[in-house]
């Protein structure tokens, strides 16, 4: 292949390299701009996934450039190392991570992030479920690390892979943002199932108090009982009939004019039914006398 072939093949990646983007998902973040006008009053950012940097130069261009000697800051996360950016305040950590979060408020100061990006992605499989799994599982950490962040009104970005449980993904992110559109922006390939969920005007449950509880994700133990409020999840449980019948794990004694009676319907052809013969007629396999002392001598060993 020559050196040319990915150039004529894949425009975004010819105008990246041309406009002196680190990736060509820089595109990606202009063309969802483009449509939803996400940098508006914007002054604090943070964006997750960061490495290479394409996001983060998107970022320092829209918010530095506007006002240069604004406070603007911009905090850039990944798992791996990031070549320095100017303006940009980078952290080496993982987005799963309470003490990542902890990191990123320290940055701000007593202040919050009027935006939240993140292009995160997992090494992918190939294997689609697994792959939308796993996405989905870094699209929750993005979450819930933004409801540490992010001020109430802002927006948060992130990509999605369109699966079969999607509509899961979009009500859990209806939780905190009333508005929640999927885009998908030209320099994503049409052959790709990732997208970006743009999700407005965040607006936690009144009381919520922002939390890394996904139990797949932290490892630790939980009790969801010392929770309270919108914090905590019941799903409702109903006992239903009369409450003063009898206890199906009771035994009750039997009436002075109880009578055997036959079920109403015997099970037709049961897959039991050749083994019961068998027994009747007593001809079920018995295990041989050294065989006996052997399981004799096992049952004592275990104990
Ligand atoms: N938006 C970036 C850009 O424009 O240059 C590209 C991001 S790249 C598609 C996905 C990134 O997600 C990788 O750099 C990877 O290291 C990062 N990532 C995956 N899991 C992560 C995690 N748990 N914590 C932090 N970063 C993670």
């Amino acid at each position: 292949m020559g050196k040319t072939s990915k150039d004529k093949r894949d425009v975004y990646y010819r105008l990246a390299k041309e406009e002196g983007w680190r990736a060509r998902s820089a595109f990606k973040l202009l063309q969802i701009d483009d449509e939803f006008h996400i940098f508006e009053g914007v002054k604090n950012a943070v964006d997750l996934c960061a490495a290479p940097g394409s996001w983060s130069q998107v970022l320092t261009r829209k918010l530095h450039n506007k006002d240069e000697n604004s406070s603007t800051k911009i905090v850039a996360v990944d798992l791996q190392a990031m070549a320095p950016l100017p303006g940009v305040i980078q952290i080496q950590g993982d987005i799963t991570q309470l003490s990542t979060a902890e990191k990123i408020i320290q940055h701000f100061e007593g202040e919050k992030a009027d935006l939240v990006v993140c292009d995160g992605a997992p090494d992918v499989t190939g294997l689609h479920d697994i792959d939308e799994y796993v996405q989905a599982q870094l699209l929750l950490a993005a979450l819930n690390i933004t409801t540490h962040v992010l001020k109430d009104g802002g927006i948060f970005v992130a990509k999605i892979f369109r699966g079969r449980d999607i509509t899961l993904l979009y009500s859990q992110l209806r939780i905190f943002f009333p508005k929640v559109t999927v885009a998908k922006p030209m320099s994503s390939r049409n052959s790709s199932i990732e997208a970006f969920v743009v999700c407005q005007n965040y607006s936690p449950p009144s009381g919520y108090i922002p939390n890394m509880s996904n139990p797949l994700l932290d490892h630790q133990y939980c009790d969801w009982n010392e929770w309270e409020g919108p914090n905590r999840v019941i799903v409702p449980f109903l006992a239903c009939g009369d409450l003063s019948a009898y206890d199906s794990d009771m035994s009750y004694p039997l009436d002075a004019g109880y009578k055997f009676r036959p079920p109403t319907q015997t099970p037709i052809n049961p897959p039991y039914q050749e083994a019961v013969c068998i027994r009747k007629q007593d001809q079920l396999a018995k295990p041989e006398a050294d065989q006996i002392t052997k399981l004799e001598s096992l049952e004592l060993s275990d104990e």
